[in-house]
């Protein structure tokens, strides 16, 4: 008996991509063609576009089945793109990756093989350089890995991608995690399962340009260590006992001196300084204590993750909450 073909998916997440979909799709069609041993489904998530992408979408949808797209009403974020895809997704094995060619659509296959033989859940790509990305990006995100790592129980590597192909129970496991503030390499770490790592050399984009700013790539980090790390929160409890201890001493210090030698007023300098450390300290720790509650507050709403107004079986369902 013929073995059972497999449907793989794949989730691709679009901001303003016009220029490189032409390109993605072409490289992605050798691809399938080759692998005939797999079926495809291709997920394109429009986030919010505003260039010709959505209607490059449409048209690709119309020529070939395996193309389906899903569109939102709004820029939701590359989270909410991977997260509705991967909702939609129906293959035995789900693949992520970028629509820039960023992620070499030839590892597909190598993925796909290492999958087949059972041994892994998961088979992920990891950059070993960052030839052609700003050295200032490089950087942060090497600093960013490494106080996540020191800070958080989830295992994060260095250079990982979210390119990756999974198998349907670590998708649905990934799913499981419906929370609003998403950040999918640490969900991929929380998850669990064995992942085979595959090295590779950094492409760079194929067209078009970049969606992260530095600050958007900051809010990104922040994203990361807020959502898997509550040490922020230990410290300035931390901090507090510290200051308790070190007030202590000084207030013994000035009533012994105070006590011994009647000091006259002094020390106007000092004063400032301290209160103005002090008063730094709190608002620090107080913004800290803020952040969490925002995130706990969006989380709390439970709003949608991301709004749907047209895919590529119904149409346009204009301002339909699918969620
Ligand atoms: N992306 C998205 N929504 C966003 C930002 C990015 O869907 O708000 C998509 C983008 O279209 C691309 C992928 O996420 O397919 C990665 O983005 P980009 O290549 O700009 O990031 P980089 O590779 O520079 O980290
Ligand atoms: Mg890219």
């Amino acid at each position: 008996m013929e073995a059972q073909v497999k449907l793989i998916s794949i989730v691709i997440p679009c901001l303003n991509e016009q220029e490189v979909i032409p390109i993605y799709y072409r490289e992605m069609s050798g691809i399938m063609n080759k692998m005939t041993e797999a079926d495809f489904e291709l997920l394109f998530i429009d986030d919010g576009s505003r260039d010709g992408t959505l209607e490059l979408l449409r048209e690709l949808s119309r020529q070939d089945k395996r193309c389906q797209y899903y569109s939102f009403t709004r820029n939701f974020g590359k989270e909410a793109a991977l997260y509705a895809g991967m909702k939609h997704a129906k293959g035995d094995y789900v693949v992520v990756m970028d629509a820039d060619l960023q992620d070499p659509p030839e590892m597909i296959p190598q993925m796909y093989e290492e999958l087949q033989r059972g041994e892994y859940d998961c088979v992920a790509a990891r950059r070993v350089d960052r030839r052609g990305e700003k050295q200032i990006r490089s950087v942060l995100s090497s600093l960013f890995y490494k106080v996540l790592n020191k800070i958080s129980k989830v295992p994060l590597v260095e250079g990982a991608r979210d390119f990756r192909m999974m198998n349907r129970a670590m998708s649905d496991a990934v799913l499981e995690l419906g929370e609003y503030n998403r950040f999918l390499k640490g969900i991929f770490g929380w998850v669990g399962f064995s992942t085979k790592w595959l090295e590779y050399h950094n492409v760079e984009r194929a067209a078009g340009e970049t969606k992260w700013s530095i600050g958007k790539l900051m809010k990104y980090s922040l994203a990361g260590i807020l959502g898997f790390s509550t040490l922020p929160l230990s410290l300035s409890s931390y901090g507090g006992i510290v200051f308790c201890g070190a007030a202590f001493l000084a207030i013994c210090f000035l009533v012994i001196r105070y006590l011994l030698w009647h000091d006259p007023v002094q020390g106007w300098t000092t004063l400032m300084c301290a209160i103005f450390f002090i008063g730094g300290v709190q608002l620090l720790c107080v913004g800290i204590l803020g952040q969490y509650l925002a995130r706990t507050y969006m989380e709390v709403k439970n709003r949608p993750i991301y709004i749907i107004k047209e895919n590529s079986e119904e149409g346009r369902i204009l301002g339909e909450c699918l969620e």
